[in-house]
């Protein structure tokens, strides 16, 4: 015999699998950065592209790819075809021939040539195409659609500058745990289970219980999306990380009435309070005991999709003890 979760429990092993294997979870460190962020510098020099904007785009290249890139300080990647031009079937890549056949490889380090293997190729080439249209953030976000097509992907590369702007570093390492560790609280790993209220769904987060009016902290960088009511969620926020993750904070109280969406978090950063508001019409609460519902949500470029909080919420617990 087997039940119905047991089914779902390899696909869930290999998203937690790739979770806990994905680079962009693991930290670089200093140095990496320092170096990373004088090649930005350097770029934003000769091209006036604002570092942050280079630095967003290949921190969201980074995180949507698989392999692991820690030996590259840049992560940017182009298609062969658009890089040494479509027609360039021999991949000539001096200048001249990747000009005449339209490519958009750049060379970055004066040596000639335009290489996809150089790393400062590929950021000058990023630089170009994110400063074609001008310079603005408008200006960035059309040259973004042109190259990636994608809401999501331009939402998010915009929403990674945001962050790099205000803090000027790309140094961003702090979490912190999303309720405050000074009330009562627990929890267990709830995520995948099945649940009742609005038909076949399985649960997309962990539940945090703690009494009403707990306060509810930012865990990371981010930018605030959403901010509102949902039938399931209730009072609810929705802030997009530099990792391509959004965190979900469902059933609040009430909120911090300073967070505002398109507003940037750190972690610790009030955003509202433990309640049990939700499951229907706006205004609805105490249909269950006060939680915080805590939903992370990962983006690979192509789709979003539902990951086990769990795991983090015990690393930054032991981050914040500390
Ligand atoms: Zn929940």
């Amino acid at each position: 015999m087997y039940n119905r979760y047991s089914l779902f429990l390899p696909i869930y092993m290999m998203i937690i699998g790739f979770v806990f294997l994905h680079p962009s979870l693991t930290f670089a460190n200093e140095n990496e950065h320092q170096e990373r962020m004088a090649l930005y510098k350097k770029t934003e020099a000769i091209l006036s592209v604002p570092w942050y904007y280079l630095a967003a785009m290949d921190q969201y290249e980074r995180n949507i790819q698989k392999e692991d890139t820690d030996d590259t300080q840049i992560a940017l990647h182009f298609d062969p075809i658009l890089w040494y031009g479509p027609g360039n079937h021999l991949h000539l890549k001096e200048n001249s021939f990747v000009s005449m056949f339209q490519g958009i490889g750049m060379d970055g380090n004066g040596d000639g040539n335009a290489d996809l293997q150089n790393e400062e190729d590929r950021l000058y080439a990023a630089g170009t195409l994110l400063s074609a249209n001008g310079i603005s953030e408008d200006d960035i976000k059309i040259s973004l659609w042109k190259h990636y097509q994608r809401d999501l992907t331009v939402k998010t590369i915009i929403n990674i500058a945001k962050i790099y702007e205000h803090f000027q570093t790309i140094e961003l390492n702090n979490r912190d745990f999303p309720v405050d560790m000074n009330y009562n609280y627990s929890y267990n790993s709830t995520w995948g289970h099945g649940r009742g209220f609005g038909g076949n769904r399985i649960h997309e987060g962990t539940d945090i219980f703690a009494d009403y009016g707990t306060p509810v902290k930012a865990t990371t960088y981010g930018v605030v999306e959403l901010k509102g009511w949902n039938l399931y969620g209730g009072w609810r926020i929705g802030i997009r990380d530099i990792y391509n993750i959004y965190h979900y904070y469902g059933h609040l109280n009430g909120y911090n009435d300073d967070v505002k969406v398109g507003d940037i978090v750190q972690p610790g950063d009030i955003l509202g309070a433990v309640g049990s508001s939700g499951y229907g019409p706006p205004g609805t609460a105490g249909k269950f005991p006060p939680h915080l519902h805590y939903g992370m949500y990962r983006d690979n470029g192509k789709q979003e999709w539902s990951f086990d909080p769990f795991p983090y919420l015990k690393k930054w617990e032991r981050i914040a003890k500390d």
